[in-house]
């Protein structure tokens, strides 16, 4: 791989910049591979450069059915945050939003790490009290973060109104160093870096079969042949039901379409994001000037990946009180992704009942932020067997009624 670099640049500029290669190389693929992973969505591909980088694990395919990053990686509100109340969570989010802080020295790929800050606002005393023991939960696992009075979110956030006749703003809980990336980057990063670790990954092919003679995984049929897989692990988010079925079991997820939309694009005027989880919207601007606004999930499972206009209504209409500019403002775009929930809110990374077979799932509205870490933990799981960060997140975890209970916490969970 020839390295991103400032030389690099100006040497491209001096030849009308036609020696840049491909990204990631494009295989034809093998017939076996020691670990199959399917999506090549943020955290497929992270896993995989995981179990190259971290465990040397280099015979590797990641398959994916469309284009890289072409699931709900390139389609969320790029939200990144640790402040999680269960200890569990607060470990993989923590460790995520850690490696994002240098994501892009390592993929020597620029990612767009922005840690801006996050708000979550507090806007009844219910979720005022909610918030004071996350709070107190996430400096107990060393994560900073406070809990800031009204006029400390004006001053961070000037276009708020904190006064809002339903709604006031109480209070919010701000972690300085949340923020925002790029998520196509982060999926071509990890692409880029894995690929030249000598990850195969294979776009346009679709697992269509899962081979279990004898209670464990031999092959996947594809769209492009079979390919034998000493390991499997199915990382496709919304469709890891689907997938699971093929291979003959069923997981406690559910398929939803989540929307968000964008704006026309204005001048600076939110340096932060705000998470309103009382009236359930959020909202951040982008480099290019569009307000990124993040709303609800449909009410009733699906697999349609399309945004809907009682979506934009309801969701603009919530946040207009206490972001009164939005009224004045055109919406440009939007779109849904298909996400995984749990009912704990919590993802699932571990094995299935059937042996070779292990899934990465269930990161339902918020995994976006948690690709490095997941992929880390995954890559750990596949390689060793176990893992200390991902070991609490089994599938055994719905038998044994240990939940890791997010729902109530989170609210908003992006
Ligand atoms: C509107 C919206 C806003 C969001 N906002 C945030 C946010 O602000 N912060 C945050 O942390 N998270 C957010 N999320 C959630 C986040 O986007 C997801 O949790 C995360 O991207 C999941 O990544 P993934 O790699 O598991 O899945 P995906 O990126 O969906 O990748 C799965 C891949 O599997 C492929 N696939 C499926 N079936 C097959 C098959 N049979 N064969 C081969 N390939 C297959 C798909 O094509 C897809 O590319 C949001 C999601 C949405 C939809």
């Amino acid at each position: 791989m020839r390295r991103y670099s400032v030389f690099a640049l100006a040497r491209e500029a001096l030849r009308h910049h036609g020696g840049w290669t491909r990204a990631w190389r494009s295989p034809e693929p093998k017939t076996d591979y020691d670990v199959v992973i399917v999506g090549a969505g943020g955290h497929g591909l992270a896993t995989a450069y995981y179990l190259a980088k971290n465990h040397n694990i280099r015979n590797v395919a990641v398959l994916e059915k469309g284009w890289l990053g072409g699931g709900n990686t390139g389609r969320n509100t790029t939200i990144i945050r640790s402040n999680y109340l269960q200890d569990e969570s607060a470990a993989i989010y923590e460790l995520s939003r850690t490696l994002y802080e240098t994501l892009s020295q390592e993929l020597n790929f620029n990612i767009m790490f922005s840690p801006r800050g996050v708000m979550m606002l507090c806007q009844t005393e219910h979720e005022l009290r909610a918030m004071k023991r996350t709070a107190h939960a996430t400096r107990l696992n060393g994560i900073h973060t406070e809990l800031v009075g009204p006029e400390r979110v004006k001053e961070l956030c000037p276009i708020i109104n904190i006064h809002g006749p339903r709604y006031p703003v109480l209070g919010g809980l701000w972690q300085p160093r949340g923020g925002t990336a790029r998520h196509d980057a982060v999926a071509w990063g990890y692409a880029r870096a894995a690929s030249d670790l000598g990850v195969d990954i294979i776009e346009q092919c679709e697992v269509t079969g899962i081979d279990t003679t004898g209670g464990r995984v031999r092959s996947v049929s594809t769209t492009r042949g079979e390919i034998r897989a000493g390991k499997l692990c199915l990382v496709v988010a919304g469709h890891s039901g689907v997938l699971a079925e093929m291979a003959g079991f069923r997981l406690p997820i559910e398929s939803v379409a989540l929307q968000a939309l964008v704006s026309e694009p204005i001048k600076p005027c939110l340096d932060i994001v705000v998470m309103a989880n009382t009236v359930h919207g959020y909202i951040s601007q982008s480099d290019k000037g569009e307000l990124v606004i993040g709303g609800g999930a449909d009410g009733f499972n699906n697999y349609t990946q399309r945004g809907s206009f009682h979506h934009v209504e309801e969701t603009v209409r919530a946040l207009v009180e206490t972001f009164p500019m939005l009224s004045r403002l055109k919406m440009m775009r939007q779109w849904g992704g298909i996400v995984d929930m749990t009912g704990d809110r919590s993802p699932i990374i571990g094995r299935t009942p059937v042996e070779g077979i292990y899934v990465n799932c269930g990161w339902g509205t918020g995994g976006f932020k948690s690709i490095p870490g997941s992929g880390w933990a995954t890559a750990g799981l596949l390689a060793r067997g176990e893992d200390p960060i991902a070991g609490p997140f089994g599938l055994e975890r719905f038998r044994e009624g240990r939940m890791i209970d997010e729902s109530v916490a989170a609210a908003v969970a992006h």
